[in-house]
């Protein structure tokens, strides 16, 4: 059976390896099947297409889009999307100017929290002020020796809670998946298990994703624990929404689940990829 990998990211967005360099990795360890999906971004597609056909491995157009469903944010994976397509390229291009003032908020909180200089700090590891991620503020809080490491810079400064979290408006989510619909793509729920709702909440977002025009949700995910790959199978089974894989692969020494480390999903669901 072939391997999916359907989500991962670059340095076109928080990634730590060039598109390049992350899909000879992915060949190299078994991937048959590879989605970049940068953060609100297409830009490292190309790159990465070259690199697939040199490494014999299909490479699936994708994106992380980040949206926001009442007050909560969540990620929506495009997968197949065209990514030269106006409407989506234009949308991409508004999430990101989002970003810019994010950052800054961002960063004027950590000030605040007797943290200066953080937007210039993250800015250096992002590359551009168009998608400073808050990856890119842990890796400066852990340069700076004011986080151990990632998961600590999180729980320290960049959660709910803490000195460094701002609130923003993302897109919303029936226009992301309009956006992704629109050019030819599929929209899958990333990690649900990330997201902090309630059982009922959680029902509720995954019948609006559904009727919104959403397909697929992910049930193996780098971070979601064995009881919720259980959990959200039996969530895509009751309410009829086919079921992602995808490692959220990151970098070395940042994602403890490599590219093509996933098991295959769990039997009973429909694979996203079943109608490819
Ligand atoms: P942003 O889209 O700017 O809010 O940044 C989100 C990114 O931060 C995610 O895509 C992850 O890469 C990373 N992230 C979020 N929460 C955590 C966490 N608890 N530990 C490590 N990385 C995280
Ligand atoms: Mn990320
Ligand atoms: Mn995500
Ligand atoms: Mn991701």
């Amino acid at each position: 059976m072939p391997h999916y990998d359907l989500h991962s990211h670059s340095t076109y967005s928080d990634g730590l390896l060039d598109p390049g360099a992350l899909v000879r990795r992915a060949a190299s360890r078994g991937v048959d099947f590879l989605a970049l999906t940068d953060h609100d971004e297409v830009s490292g597609l190309a790159e990465a297409r070259g690199a697939a056909m040199d490494a014999r491995i299909a490479l699936v157009n994708g994106s992380e889009l980040s949206a926001s469903w009442d007050d909560v944010t969540i990620h929506i994976v495009a997968l197949r999307i065209d990514p030269s397509d106006v409407t989506l390229t234009r949308g991409l291009e508004s999430i990101r100017e989002g970003r810019r003032t994010r950052a800054r908020r961002i960063a004027d909180s950590l000030t605040a929290a007797d943290v200066p200089g953080a937007y210039e700090g993250a800015l250096k590891y992002a590359g551009t002020e168009r998608l400073i991620t808050r990856t890119h503020f842990a890796r400066h809080l852990i340069e700076i020796g004011r986080a151990r490491d990632m998961k600590d810079a999180f729980a320290k400064f960049l959660t709910r809670g803490k000195p460094g979290h701002v609130t923003h408006a993302w897109a919303t989510m029936s226009e992301a998946i309009g956006w992704i619909r629109g050019a030819g793509g599929q929209a899958v729920l990333a990690h649900p298990g990330r997201y902090k709702v309630d059982e009922r909440d959680m029902r509720r977002l995954l019948t609006e994703f559904r009727d919104a025009g959403g397909e697929a949700i992910e049930v193996l995910s780098g971070s979601h624990t064995s009881a919720q790959t259980a959990e959200y199978a039996r969530y895509a089974r009751i309410l009829g929404l086919k079921a992602s894989s995808g490692s959220d692969y990151h970098g070395p020494g940042e994602s403890t689940t490599d590219l093509g480390d996933l098991p295959p999903l769990p039997a009973g669901v429909v694979p996203v990829w079943s109608a490819w």
